[in-house]
């Protein structure tokens, strides 16, 4: 398996994922169809599926340009399927999809939108995680509720440490600023934080990240973690309570 990474619009991230024995190729999520076109021509690949993660435009506009284009199959949440034209599957959480010879696992990750899903791809671990998860950060919580978006956050910390993430947007230095701001000490988040300086310097993507990174540092993802409540002094609420608390205090932020 292939995957080539793109910046699009302002600052999204798209993927090319490519499975190298049936030749199959899926784009995750359609914006920006000269950005998409030019990483065609620079792979070689022949695009067959677009998995998108939620109805926002900036992850759909180009849907149905490029399936004028393409002969894909464009594959969505079914939760979703009446705010996004050119969808061909419905998936939704618990379903498993293929790519040619690849699989993904279908997650629920409700919140930033109510119907977004993420697509895990099980041999080689990668999760492409839209706007539900960014590094260091997860997106707005838009339609959802803290319940329902902390419950799609678990649903992420259950799976492999190994697992690499790769989310819609490149956030990761405005995150960090706001993760530090929270969680001044924690000595991994501040190498995180040089690290991304340098990647963001020399012109590379901060991603992807491991899960076990992003478990250490990612303060979303550390709602339910003693060490990080205790800093926060709310040990004795419950994790969506906190998750509800750090969201708020990053929209003012
Ligand atoms: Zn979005
Ligand atoms: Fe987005």
């Amino acid at each position: 398996m292939q995957i080539k990474i793109f910046r699009a619009n302002q600052d999204n991230y798209l993927y090319l994922i490519h499975d190298e024995i049936t030749g199959s190729t899926a784009l995750i999520d359609a914006s920006d169809e000269n950005a998409v076109l030019k990483a065609l021509d620079e792979s070689g690949w022949t695009l067959s599926d677009i998995f998108i993660t939620h109805h926002h435009l900036d992850h759909t506009d180009a849907l149905l340009a490029l399936k004028k284009r393409f002969n894909v199959k464009v594959s969505g949440p079914l939760l979703e399927s009446t705010k996004i034209s050119g969808l061909d599957r419905l998936v939704k959480g618990g379903d498993s999809i293929q790519l040619g010879s690849l699989e993904f696992d279908i997650l629920d990750l409700g919140g930033h939108t109510n119907g977004h899903i993420g697509y895990f791809e099980t041999k080689g671990k990668h999760l492409f995680s839209g706007d539900a998860l960014f590094s260091l950060g997860c997106g707005r919580m838009f339609e959802g509720t803290p319940e329902q978006m902390w419950a799609g956050l678990e649903r992420i910390k259950q799976l492999p440490n190994e697992t690499k993430i790769y989310c819609g947007h490149e956030y990761s230095a405005a995150n960090a600023a706001f993760a530090l701001s929270i969680d001044a000490n924690n000595e991994m988040l501040k190498a995180r934080k040089t690290e991304i300086e340098q990647q963001l310097a020399s012109g590379e993507p901060t991603i992807p990240v491991t899960l076990k990174q992003e478990k250490a540092t990612n303060p979303f993802l550390r709602a339910d973690d003693r060490e990080f409540t205790k800093v926060l002094n709310m040990q004795d609420k419950q994790p969506s309570e906190i998750f509800a608390f750090i969201r708020k205090a990053k929209d003012v932020f």
